[in-house]
């Protein structure tokens, strides 16, 4: 049975800004959405009321609603004409300045985006979850589009018991209502909304307080317990070291975190609550190659770089990404420390100066930069004007940035007349060089990282792209890792037995490009298999499978109970080198085959489904089922996901023809 919203509205709000709100002061909304198998259209129950004060006269106010049906409306307890045009619910009233009126309505929808329901239709995991950045939560629940507007939204829902409600604010109840729960949630402060979220799921979850007192929340699916720590590692260090860092104490009631299934995108930044890919949901070993770190610290150094201070509009997008990326990195070099750190900051601008080489760099402030931009270049705009002003100017300034403008909507000029008030001087060239000019001052930024950090001065001056001889020493005395690896990815040729006794981040670049394995280092390469990373393990038992025809066997039978990440890695390459391995009969070929073809249904996350119809596609063996399954992950919600079933589907049709 498909599962539809119904929703309900208790509507008390009063909103600013944009081009109604010189008019409207929405203040409160508060709403009860139903999470249930009532069927479109079926039912109407529940009470509701608006709140809202008119700054000017208007004779009509709107809120933003796509495909919505509308019941009981009213305008302080009397009926009111009103209109629903699909995208607005707009009511009509001789609206006089000073006022204050309460708006009331039933609301109905089965939403299309911005909230997705998955695997209620089959076994498995059954999930709701919300994303309301680039998709309007005005497709789910009557809001506004607009990131202007900033609304207290108190949320409650009812859901079927067996399930976890997570939702913006604090949890003030939960109370019992004949096999469903309802959840009330209360938020204090204003928000705009594409930042209201939710998510239902079977959830565990762990508790700590932050140093300030703030209740921190890590949610994860009854089977992960295992997984929880390495997941959130150093989230309770990460968050205390920003509100430290930051200066100005983190504005919000709590911080939740939960991971989903088939995210759109690595994680976002809803008010108190960052919904994340739980492709992130790593044990110890995933740990070491792809954990959630680094997005962990972004989503919440968001929670006051574009959930409190929020860009007016797209032309100042960087003032949420360029904030977040950089004190993700500040929160990253206390724990991984400087040479980590610098390393970053010299691969962004490695990235940058290709960019603006292959001609698609932009200026900071073009809304249309790419993510590169709006990132790393903002990013680096920040470590550039701390490196100028100062350390204690800098954070001051942002300090007052924040404290003037919470709660509101900010443009570039805000933060800058802030630090040029502490400086003292003009920052207009300083602003032209980093922001606004299309190119990326490369040499610059270069220029301060030399200065900055000996790490990356011996980092740059390692280099075999024209071998030379001393590129073998530098494999065997000491130069950094990263140095190391740059010399294995430049000249693989040089590893020797000794090289294998380097860390793992060698060790992995040499399973990445030593591929054609002299006998002498076999033994040596073997032990890669038994390295604390599954990317190291794939590479490893790939090359040791293609190198030494004779010892497949031996291969298989070491790794066949390691599965990878959360994409399966390890165990899809298994498979497909157990298939093409025919004297290796450990198993029966069908059933592997069967497992194969079986990672291309609907119940697994798009990444493991990317992965197995490659290698079913490159063993040319794409079946029935296969193609049937490829069919359907063309209308799947996640976009990586359709765009790749489109290609190979096209692909497979011209290789028929
Ligand atoms: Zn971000």
């Amino acid at each position: 049975m498909k599962i539809i919203l119904v929703v309900l509205s208790l509507f008390l709000m009063s909103f600013s800004y944009a081009q109604q709100t010189d008019c409207v002061d929405f203040k409160r909304v508060e709403a009860l959405i139903v999470f249930n198998q009532l069927a479109i259209d079926s039912t109407t129950y529940n009470s509701y009321q608006v709140h809202f004060d008119m700054l000017n006269p208007k004779d009509s106010i709107y809120l933003d609603a796509v495909g919505m049906k509308f019941d009981h409306v009213a305008l302080n307890n009397k009926a009111v004409e009103f209109k629903n045009d699909g995208e607005k619910l707009i009511i009509y009233y001789d609206f006089k300045k000073g006022q204050s009126h309460e708006l009331s309505f039933i609301f109905f929808n089965a939403p299309k985006k911005a909230i997705y329901f998955l695997g209620w239709e089959n076994e498995g995991k059954n999930q709701i979850w919300s994303q309301g950045q680039g998709k309007y939560t005005s497709n789910w629940l009557p809001s506004i589009d607009d990131v202007n507007d900033k609304i207290e939204f108190d949320l409650k829902f009812l859901a079927p018991k067996d399930y976890q409600v997570i939702s913006n604010g604090k949890l003030k109840s939960k109370i019992d209502n004949t096999g469903n729960v309802l959840w009330d949630y209360d938020m204090e402060s204003p928000m705009s909304s594409y930042l209201v979220a939710v998510a239902v799921g079977e959830y565990n979850k762990k508790t700590e307080t932050s140093k300030s007192g703030v209740p921190l929340e890590f949610y994860y699916y009854p089977e992960d317990s295992l997984k929880v720590e390495p997941t959130y590692r150093y989230s309770k260090r990460m968050f205390d070291f920003l509100e430290e860092e930051i200066g100005f104490a983190y504005p919000w009631q709590n911080y939740k975190q939960v991971p989903v299934h088939d995210f759109l995108y690595a994680g976002m930044e809803n008010t108190s609550l960052t919904i994340f890919s739980d492709a992130f949901v790593v044990d110890s070993i995933g740990f070491n190659d792809k954990n959630y770190v680094n997005v962990n610290a972004h989503e919440l150094a968001h929670q006051w770089f574009g959930d409190l201070v929020t860009a007016k509009s797209g032309e100042h997008h960087w003032l949420q990404e360029g904030f977040a990326t950089y004190y993700a990195l500040l929160a990253e070099r206390d724990i991984s420390g400087d040479d980590f750190f610098y390393f970053k900051l010299y691969e962004s601008v490695v990235e940058l100066g290709r960019q603006d080489i292959s001609g698609s760099g932009t200026s900071l402030l073009d809304p249309k930069s790419s993510s590169l931009t709006f990132y790393q270049r903002g990013a680096w705009v920040l470590h550039a004007l701390k490196d100028k002003v100062g350390n204690v100017v800098f954070k001051q300034a942002v300090k007052n940035y924040l404290e003037k403008h919470q709660f509101a909507s900010v443009e570039t000029s805000d933060f800058i007349s802030e630090v040029e008030r502490l400086h003292g001087r003009s920052l207009s060239a300083f602003v032209n060089l980093w922001i606004k000019q299309k190119a990326f001052p490369y040499d610059k930024a270069f220029e301060v990282l030399k200065r900055q950090s000996t790490f990356i001065n011996e980092y740059a001056m390692v280099d075999c792209e024209a071998k030379s001889s001393k590129c073998a020493d530098y494999l065997k005395y000491y130069v950094s890792d990263e140095a190391k690896v740059k010399v294995i990815s430049q000249v693989p040729e040089l590893v020797t037995s000794a090289v294998f006794k380097n860390s793992l981040k060698v060790r992995q670049a040499i399973s990445q490009h030593v591929t054609k394995i002299p006998e002498a280092l076999k033994s040596d390469y073997e032990s890669l298999l038994d390295d604390k990373s599954y990317i190291t393990i794939e590479k490893a038992l790939y090359n040791l499978w293609v190198n030494f025809p004779v010892e497949r066997s031996k291969y298989l039978s070491k790794t066949r109970n390691v599965v990878g990440f959360s994409d399966k890695n390890v165990r899809l390459l298994w498979l497909v080198l157990n298939l093409n391995t025919p004297f290796y009969q450990a198993d029966n070929k069908q059933e592997l085959y069967n497992e194969l073809v079986s990672y291309t249904d609907e119940k697994y996350n798009a990444d493991v489904r990317i992965n197995a119809f490659q290698y079913l596609d490159m063993i040319k063996s794409c079946d029935s089922e296969c193609k049937k399954n490829l069919e359907a992950a063309k209308s799947h919600h996640n976009w990586r996901l359709v765009k790749f079933a489109k290609q190979l589907s096209e692909q497979l049709e011209q290789n028929k023809n």
